[in-house]
């Protein structure tokens, strides 16, 4: 079985691109899928295929490792979801307290779709960065969920799948700590740049943590996460040693105002 390749659920926000790296740094065949379900903003599906070209100026095993992307046109998800993400409604609170951005089912067809595409390129396991740890209470990004999920694909098509989620149990500082680690200041540097997180389609905005409107619940996690990883660099005392760069460089702190 053919266990050098992955295939890694890649959006173009910030938790995709940084496990897209993370499995560039295991495995020696890295693809990439990506869903164009009708955002509201088409900005995510633009920076993403950015940064992908970018990896390779960064590292050139990123580079020789990263192979074909598959963008798959999900349209019907925007049909059957009238929600922030795809519609106009606002950001509140929706039924049983899940954010009305809740697309429902949306990682359940995502991972159903990746598992299909893995079965014809021959790779046994997927990469995802879903993560419950400062999640927005999506059920479809519990662990539980998708690990049931992906024993489910791999019975339904007799091909045998493993799911890495690196993101699942640490929160955002965690995952700029992720970053610095596996690339230090230049991929810091690329995924401010050239990652998309806010619900708001906001790329006129420039942060330290990167574009966005600060405002809607995807900037506050993106936010707050930059400077909780911030400040772990400034109080030693209190920094867990994991979130610490092994480069020991500080992170830019000011950039492109
Ligand atoms: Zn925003």
């Amino acid at each position: 079985m053919n266990n050098k390749s992955a295939l890694v659920l890649y959006s173009g926000g910030q938790d995709s691109a940084t496990c897209l790296v993370w499995a560039l740094e295991r495995y020696e065949r890295v693809e990439t899928i990506g869903f164009d379900y009708g955002q509201r903003h088409r900005v995510e599906l633009d920076v993403r295929e950015t940064f992908r070209q970018r990896l390779g100026a960064l590292s050139a095993k990123w580079g020789n490792r990263l192979g074909d992307d598959h963008l798959l046109d999900l349209q019907t998800l925007g049909q059957i979801s009238d929600t922030a993400l795809t519609g106009d409604a606002a950001f509140a609170a929706g039924r049983d307290g899940l954010p009305n951005t809740f697309v429902p089912g949306r990682n359940l067809i995502f991972m159903t779709y990746a598992g299909a595409i893995a079965w014809r390129r021959d790779i046994h396991v997927l990469v995802a960065g879903m993560c419950e740890t400062d999640y927005s209470g999506y059920p479809d990004c519990r662990n539980d969920t998708l690990q049931t999920l992906t024993r489910a694909i791999g019975m339904g098509m007799a091909h045998e799948i493993t799911l890495e989620t690196p993101l699942m149990w640490i929160d955002k500082a965690d995952t700029w700590a992720m970053a610095m680690q596996l690339g230090g200041d230049e991929l810091i540097a690329e995924m401010t740049e050239n990652t998309h997180t806010c619900y708001a389609g906001d790329r006129n905005t420039r942060h330290e943590w990167g574009y966005g409107c600060a405002a809607c619940p995807a900037c506050e996690l993106r936010q707050n996460g930059w400077i909780k990883w911030q400040r772990s660099f400034n109080n030693s005392s209190t920094a867990s040693a994991r979130q610490r760069p092994m480069t020991g460089k500080q992170p830019t702190r000011s950039r492109n105002h």
